[in-house]
């Protein structure tokens, strides 16, 4: 048994919060002063890797990436996250989802920090702008057997797969995936108002990193943002490292979505954590911008989602809270698993405590706890 006693942005209080095994067991006022803050813990839906480790290229000789880049997550607050895997030919992908597994069946723990794995493509848009950096020789259609073959080389772990609904096939394989219990997500698409409209149907119910994987110019009120914007349906990850949507950009559309239908990802990659440099055909910036080598091109996200969140407070509008919220509670619900995340009797006990600096947007992350287990403290 272990309290935790803090402010709860989420709750406008200080609060007792009681843990016993991995749950949530009171959560009670308290009268006592104290700079400590906690919140569910933050919860990345899309991370490619980060501190110099892949999690869709696992290198020969890279052992245990996810445990790496868990260890690294939990001192920034992130206590869960989603792997992802991108576009890629068949036999890599089967690798790819084989390796990860093998990590994942070999620490139980693992998974407390790690609900399911990402499959980004490859039935996404093959045109030039929705693909965004994807391999265009691997972009193909959907197929059924395909798919069941990547779920069974990860052991069922697949939980969130990101497509695009106009591509033909594509919409019975979202109602195949939907009855699988997998979180069907729009991206890298070019989507109209039709299809919009039949991915719903057929039970699509996010849009991941809306506004990016997108055409630099588009029709400016019959497009594939306006549709994803307006749907009531749909959850919409935004990427608010900063560099993916200018501030007035993110703003918008986390209004235009509603902050219950919005949450925030960082999309981070192999190169978040790592100094500004020439990385063969990706360069980090000092500005942290991840480009294309030698172009203005953006290659992903740096930014981690502590990053992300301490952003959009800082880009926006929104209170500290209303931040805090679309990094936990909002992904947990996006990736249909509302009763993880919350400061609530019952939840699990994923916690991030931590101080705010002149309470402005920063965080300082003091611990973060996983189902009940404290995975990381400053002091
Ligand atoms: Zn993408």
């Amino acid at each position: 048994m272990a309290t935790i006693t803090a402010n709860v942005p989420l709750l406008d209080g200080v609060f007792d919060i009681i843990i016993d095994g991995e749950k949530i067991v009171s959560v009670t006022p308290s009268s006592v002063k104290t700079d400590l803050y906690a919140g569910p813990t933050l919860f990345d839906i899309q991370v490619n890797g980060y501190g110099g480790v892949s999690c869709c290229k696992v290198a020969e000789g890279d052992t245990a990436p996810l445990s790496k880049i868990r260890d690294i997550f939990v001192a920034q607050g992130v206590g869960l996250w989603i792997p992802t895997v991108t576009t890629n030919t068949h036999e890599e992908l089967l690798d790819i989802f084989s390796k990860l597994r093998d990590e994942l069946d070999a620490d139980p723990s693992l998974e407390k920090s790690i609900p399911g794995l990402h499959l980004e493509g490859p039935y996404i848009s093959k045109m030039d702008g929705p693909r965004g950096v994807h391999n265009l020789a691997c972009v193909r259609p959907a197929s059924w057997d395909e798919f069941v073959q990547y779920q069974e080389a990860s052991g069922g772990r697949i939980k969130y797969i990101t497509l695009a609904p106009e591509v033909d096939g594509n919409i019975d394989f979202i109602k195949k995936c939907v009855e699988a219990g997998v979180v069907v997500a729009l991206g890298h698409t070019d989507l109209d108002s039709e299809s919009m409209e039949q991915a719903v149907a057929a039970g699509a119910t996010l849009s991941t990193h809306l506004g990016n994987g997108a055409h630099d110019m588009i029709q400016r009120h019959h497009n594939y943002i306006w549709c994803q914007l307006a749907s009531r349906d749909t959850y919409a990850a935004f990427v608010s490292d900063g560099q993916h949507l200018p501030s007035e950009c993110l703003l918008s559309m986390i209004h235009a979505k509603g902050l219950e239908r919005s949450v925030v990802a960082s999309d981070c990659c192999k190169l978040g954590g790592m100094p500004a440099g020439v990385y063969g055909c990706v360069e980090k910036l000092p500005n942290g911008r991840l480009v294309a080598t030698g172009t203005p091109n953006l290659s992903g996200s740096s930014s981690n989602l502590r990053e992300c969140v301490e952003q959009v407070v800082n880009l926006t509008d929104l209170t500290h809270a209303q931040g805090w919220k679309l990094g936990s509670i909002q992904a947990a619900k996006a990736m249909g698993l509302p009763d993880k995340l919350g400061i609530e009797v019952g939840k699990e006990a994923s916690v991030t405590v931590y101080r705010r600096p002149d309470n402005d947007y920063k965080i300082d992350v003091v611990e973060t706890w996983v189902a009940g287990r404290k995975l990381f403290s400053a002091e």
